[in-house]
Order: structure tokens, then sequence, then C-alpha cells
């Protein structure tokens, strides 16, 4: 039996350590690239460094982006900002119903 608990901790970081590029690019836009230069050209060292700039250089997931929509009630003018899109508004200071279109 190897007992030898320091060797697997190592290894395990290491992987970590190759895999930072796809871990970064998994939060970005258009991360095919780097996931498969990070995986065949990784081990060239090279080619993680090419890997882990074109990471951090890609877009953000559009859909991660913090996104606000302002509402304003029509009858009393109040305002909120929700992190989704909203077809209907109801005001909580005059419970006027506001509806959007798409
Ligand atoms: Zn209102």
């Amino acid at each position: 039996m190897n007992h030898n608990p320091f060797g697997f901790v190592s290894l395990t970081a290491l992987i970590i350590l190759y895999l930072i590029p796809i871990i970064v690019a998994l939060r970005k836009d258009n991360n095919s690239k780097v996931i498969m230069i990070n995986m065949f050209l990784g081990w060239t060292v090279i080619g993680w460094f090419i890997a882990l700039g074109m990471a951090f250089g890609l877009p953000r997931k559009s859909h991660s982006q913090s996104c606000y929509w302002l509402y304003h009630c029509e009858e009393c003018g109040y305002k909120k900002t929700f992190d989704q899109k909203l077809r209907l508004f109801k005001c909580p200071q005059c419970f006027h119903d506001n509806f959007y279109m798409e």
C-alpha cells in the first residue's frame, strides 16, 4: 500500500493547476478553443500560457452579466429595479398594474 497522502494532494493540485485556463474559460463565452488548446497543448507549457491568456481575453458570458431593468409605475412614479425582464409590474405603492410589451 502506498501511504503517501502528500503525493495525492500534489497530483490533485497539479491537475487543478493544469485546468486553470479551462476553469477560467468556463465562465466565458466562445470557450471551446481555450478548452481544446488547454487539453491538447497545455502540457507544452507554452500552450498552457496561450490558453490562460486566451481565457482571460474572452468576453464574459452574456447571461452572467449583472443586468437590471428599471421599472416605474405609470400611476405614481414608484421606481424599482429587477434582475429580470417583467411583463407585469404590480406597483407595491398604489397597486397599479403596469404592463410592458416585449
Ligand atoms: Zn404606483
